[in-house]
């Protein structure tokens, strides 16, 4: 059956699935080695001079890297893909495969960490002026758009405080203006946006998140043009050498097969979460886009297929309310990372964004009683059980 007349849950498990041809071995074996033993030097000279395509050294590829490879391009309904060993790897080569000397960049102004660090203190290194912006608004985007603009890069749902960009509206003024657009689309999974659909040229992921589901992998993939693949992987993969290991895409591959159901108890769990706090006394504000009082809500209905399990919350009491929470909860694990199928929370300001100035912090939306969680599969009544209980703690212990 041809897979793109599959639905989602069958895609996911099948497409791209090999048997293994010597054995049979349902699951695909996990080829751990490091080198290819060649049949004669006349196929070594085809495989290493690159005129052949075919396995000779891992960092230049594996079997088990090539199958989550095609299972990633069929989701997100790409040419081609190409996996890595994290989503920094994925976000910093698809940037470097991009940009030159001289170039310009857009990004907004509330992305991942890391991606604020590469973008603002790397690639300006390497010459390449950036601005920042919120992205969710086009106007600040035609406001900083410049006759040597190349790459527009979107972060959509945005950590942490989950705002939405258009990607369709900002794929065509890109087009028009001469720029490719880049999409960090790791809080939605391709379970629930395929942003090259959309006109995105290129999407990446941090495939250490929902991905994988498990948080056991820390791994990355890249998608767009085989072209864009092509180089992207040779020379700059080739020669950056972020490799993702055999045993680490076959984890992946693993925790794939369970993406669509796992995302849409995510969904259902963080909706009604989300409602829960939203009406909770010590929460003075709710960001998540399943909510009609997100700002950009709508966006979110039009480009997404659910809202995930993504959220951040303004706890009363600030700094100090914010760390009651933290030392409260039981069922939620006090952790970074996102995506997994167990609850997991953070203080943002003293966590993931602590190497922000307060006034930027504060520009940002990222205020001192920020939470974020990623609300797993459990039963939702615990979850909120747990919430319900630590925010009674803050309320008993500030003033
Ligand atoms: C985690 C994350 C990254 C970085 O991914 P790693 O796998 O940790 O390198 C990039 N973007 C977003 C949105 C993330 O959540």
């Amino acid at each position: 059956m041809d897979h793109n007349k599959m639905k989602f849950n069958t895609k996911v498990m099948h497409a791209g699935q090999t048997h293994d041809p010597v054995t049979g071995s349902h699951v695909s074996p996990i080829y751990q080695t490091t080198t290819y033993v060649l049949e004669n030097i006349d196929e070594a000279i085809r495989l290493n001079q690159n005129q052949d395509q075919g396995f000779t050294y891992t960092r230049f590829g594996s079997p088990t890297q090539a199958e989550l490879e095609r299972k990633i391009a069929i989701l997100e309904n790409a040419e081609a893909a190409l996996a890595v060993g994290s989503g920094m790897a994925a976000i910093s080569t698809a940037l470097m495969t991009s940009l030159r000397k001289g170039d310009h960049l857009i990004a907004g102004d509330v992305i991942y960490g890391c991606t604020f660090a590469l973008i603002h203190n790397v690639l300006t290194e390497y010459g390449i002026e950036m601005t920042l912006v919120d992205t969710s608004n086009l106007e600040n985007i035609k406001e900083a758009v410049r006759p040597n603009t190349k790459v527009i890069y979107l972060e959509t749902p945005s950590n942490p405080t989950l705002r939405i960009t258009d990607i369709e509206a900002t794929a065509e003024f890109a087009h028009a203006n001469g720029a490719k657009v880049i999409v960090d689309s790791t809080f939605a999974s391709p379970y629930l946006q395929n942003p090259l659909d959309l006109g995105a040229d290129v999407v990446v992921h941090s495939a250490t998140k929902y991905l994988c589901g498990h948080g056991t992998v820390v791994a990355g993939v890249i998608a767009g043009k085989k072209e864009f693949i092509d180089k992207a992987r040779f020379p700059y993969l080739q020669t950056f050498g972020a490799v993702i290991s055999p045993f680490d895409a076959w984890l992946l591959m693993l925790g794939m097969k369970t993406l669509g159901i796992r995302m849409e108890r995510h969904c259902s769990n963080a909706q009604k979460v989300a409602e829960f706090l939203e009406n909770h006394p010590m929460v003075e504000k709710v960001y998540y886009p399943g909510l009609p009082s997100h700002p950009t809500h709508e966006i979110a209905k039009k480009q997404m297929r659910g809202f995930g399990g993504m959220m951040s919350f303004d706890v009363k009491g600030g700094i100090e309310g914010g760390k009651i929470l933290m030392n409260s909860v039981e069922v939620f694990s006090l952790a970074t990372s996102l995506g997994n199928i167990d609850s997991l929370i953070q203080h943002s300001p003293s966590m993931s964004h602590f190497d922000m100035s307060k006034e930027d912090r504060m520009k940002a939306g990222i205020n001192d009683g920020q939470v974020r969680i990623s609300v797993g599969v459990e039963d939702v009544d615990d979850l909120i059980a747990d919430l319900d209980q630590a925010l009674s703690k803050v309320a008993e212990q500030i003033k």
